[in-house]
């Protein structure tokens, strides 16, 4: 009898059905394959899409150190254990929440690789088929993606220049048939829109949660990064018994794969356990490599890659000034990596793309941060990995397409 591996890969896969299960279905469509594609088509164009730190802006040579320090403790970093992370990275990213104005005690913190899989964390932990989960309208993709695939319905809340409008709420939450599991929020420098809810509507958002026995799950990738005017601290300074996702992906590299949930007991307990059976632990050594880079040098750094933050914002915005027909409105972002553009309601701003790329530039489709899609007429503009140049030329490109329709 010939066994299953001795035949080629091929053979096997005509005679094996592949019957994916239904909690992948939301990963089918992606804006990346749209995107990658269309890259690839117009290697010239001006890529506005991606979200992540400038290349020149990761600091290569303080991580490289800290890795090869990282290796001193040996053997004893390299067999299982520290499920819940290293103890002195949990020390340091509660001292750094206590900045914020949102302390952790370092046992609520769970290291894990990357927001992303804080949210899946968090998901698994509490999602059941048919739940609701309340998003920001728009929202990131992969946080809807990936609440969709716990079978969630994922509904979008009404947002304006400072986020969330929390007075439409009660009116959103009375016409669900259940309440919302969690609300999933990105209150700083929002991604795609960049808005950040002021303090006061943090305040009300809170108190509505805790009236109505609602969790909160804050994402808060980017506030580090403010350009100008006043900090707010975040969601969780206000619902203490929320939940909070950092990473260091935004303010190192994302490549490090290096994020943390904050939760409150009991809650912990649970996400403890899906980490547990989901990967063990993060890597350990990459762990303490993050711990002793940031150590005494992450204050500094994010200081000095926020002014090259701010300087491309600030050519972005003046080219979006000079260029821009007067049906393109934005926000003004305070800080983070995104400007989103609204056009007239009836706008398709994909079926615009196509038209774009021809003329050098891509940005994201705004449709495809909104649950099912809704809504066509914004789109989004990322300026933390373009030099300045580029990011005036491409607004320049932008503003001749927008002009002819
Ligand atoms: N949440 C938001 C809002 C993001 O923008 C991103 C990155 N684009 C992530 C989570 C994922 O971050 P991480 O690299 O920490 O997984």
């Amino acid at each position: 009898m010939t066994h299953a591996l001795d035949r080629p890969l091929s053979q096997i896969r005509q005679t094996r059905q592949i019957r994916p299960s239904r909690r992948i279905a939301p990963f089918a469509e992606s804006v990346w394959l749209v995107i990658d594609g269309l890259s690839a088509q117009r290697p010239d164009a001006i890529y506005y899409g991606s979200g992540a730190p400038a290349r020149e802006l990761i600091p290569v040579d303080r991580l490289r150190e800290a890795s090869a320090a990282a290796w001193g403790d040996g053997a004893g970093a390299l067999g299982y254990g520290e499920t819940d992370g290293y103890a002195p990275l949990r020390e340091l990213i509660a001292a750094r929440m206590a900045v914020l104005g949102a302390p952790a005690d370092p046992a609520e913190i769970l290291v894990v690789n990357g927001s992303q899989e804080g949210m899946d964390v968090v998901a698994r932990a509490l999602l059941e088929p048919g739940d609701i989960v309340l998003v920001e309208g728009p929202t990131f993709p992969e946080a809807v993606r990936l609440f969709a695939s716990y079978e969630a319905e994922v509904v979008g809340m009404p947002m304006d220049a400072e986020g969330i409008v929390v007075d439409e709420l009660p009116a959103l939450l009375d016409a669900l048939l259940q309440p919302p599991k969690f609300i999933y929020a990105i209150p700083t420098f929002q991604n795609p829109t960049g808005v950040t809810m002021p303090a006061a509507r943090r305040q009300a958002l809170a108190d509505l949660a805790r009236d109505r026995g609602i969790l909160l799950v804050e994402d808060d990738p980017y506030s580090a990064f403010r350009y100008d005017g006043e900090d707010v601290p975040p969601l969780r300074a206000y619902a203490p018994d929320s939940v909070y996702l950092g990473t260091f992906s935004k303010t190192l590299a994302p490549g490090l794969r290096v994020g943390w949930i904050a939760a409150p007991r009991p809650l912990y307990d649970h996400l403890f356990a899906v980490k547990e059976c989901l990967n063990i632990s993060n890597d350990r050594v990459m762990m303490r490599t993050v711990h002793r880079a940031a150590d005494g040098f992450l204050d500094d750094h994010i200081a000095q890659v926020r002014d090259a933050y701010r300087s491309r914002r600030d050519a972005l915005l003046g080219a979006m000034e000079e260029y821009l027909p007067p049906r393109a409105t934005w926000v003004r972002p305070e800080g983070g990596f995104f400007v989103w553009i609204d056009l007239e309601e009836e706008a398709d701003t994909d079926a615009l793309l196509e038209r774009a790329a021809a003329g050098g530039v891509i940005y994201l489709p705004g449709s495809w941060f909104f649950p099912g899609r809704t809504k066509k007429n914004g789109l989004r503009l990322s300026f933390s990995a373009l030099p300045e140049e580029k990011l005036i030329e491409g607004m320049r490109r932008l503003g001749q397409v927008l002009a002819t329709g």
